[in-house]
């Protein structure tokens, strides 16, 4: 049936707060034996555990997307008391560590970032002023999502809420956790839910998910930003 192949539905799979040794290696199978590609959002006080980047790395060589998840995913860049030192904190501080991951650099690639927002609020604790200008000038991509199931939440429930918010939005982009909640254990139904409706699982992020596309800020984010900027 001509257009068909156009009005598939897309979905584009993240997984943040990781790598969590245990957690993340049967992500890791599940997306290999699918052959499934994701983004990893990988937070550096995860990265530095036992474990943790040889987790990424394979992530990486298994040919998903590394992203930046934030330092220590303990502030929020918009409810800091000194934005300039959380930026440098949470921020500057693991750029070299993700980008040797990602194979990307200030003028290579594509830097992915994602904020950390607490609990999954958008509100304007999320980013700051400071925030934003140095994502726009180190050349980020920052990355939100239209699809958050809440599965640290809702361990086994998450599934049926992903895959409802799937069938009705064109192109979800999925925030999932690979972290020791047991809620991983639910992605291979998940995935072959996917499956089964036809959803084409791409590795790229609809514009609609993305404030800040290779530094260029692409839509407004006042309504994330404390202060307004
Ligand atoms: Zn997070």
């Amino acid at each position: 049936m001509p257009g068909k192949e156009a009005d598939r539905r897309r979905v584009t799979l993240t997984f943040d707060n990781g790598p969590t040794p245990g957690v993340t290696d049967n992500v890791l199978d599940a997306l290999a034996a699918r052959r499934v590609s994701a983004t990893f959002f990988v937070v550096g006080t995860q990265l530095r555990q036992r474990g943790g980047l040889a987790l990424a790395r394979r992530a990486a060589a298994e040919g998903h997307r590394i992203g930046h998840h934030t330092a220590t995913h303990t502030v929020q860049l918009g409810a800091a008391g000194d934005p300039e030192e959380a930026v440098a904190a949470e921020i500057t501080a693991i750029e070299n560590d993700i980008d040797a991951l990602a194979g990307t650099s200030e003028t290579e690639g594509e830097r992915l970032f994602r904020p950390n927002a607490a609990g999954g609020v958008l509100d304007t604790r999320v980013f700051s002023p400071e925030a934003v200008r140095y994502l726009q000038r180190h050349r980020y991509t920052c990355v939100l999502w239209n699809c958050l199931p809440r599965d640290w939440e809702n361990v086994t429930g998450w599934v049926d809420r992903a895959l409802a918010d799937v069938a009705r939005i064109d192109w979800s982009v999925v925030v999932l956790h690979d972290f020791d909640t047991g809620a991983m254990d639910r992605l291979p139904a998940f995935l072959d839910g996917l499956a089964g409706m036809d959803a084409e699982i791409v590795s790229e992020f609809p514009d609609s998910c993305v404030p800040i596309r290779r530094g260029r800020l692409q839509h407004s984010l006042s309504h994330l930003t404390n202060g307004g900027g």
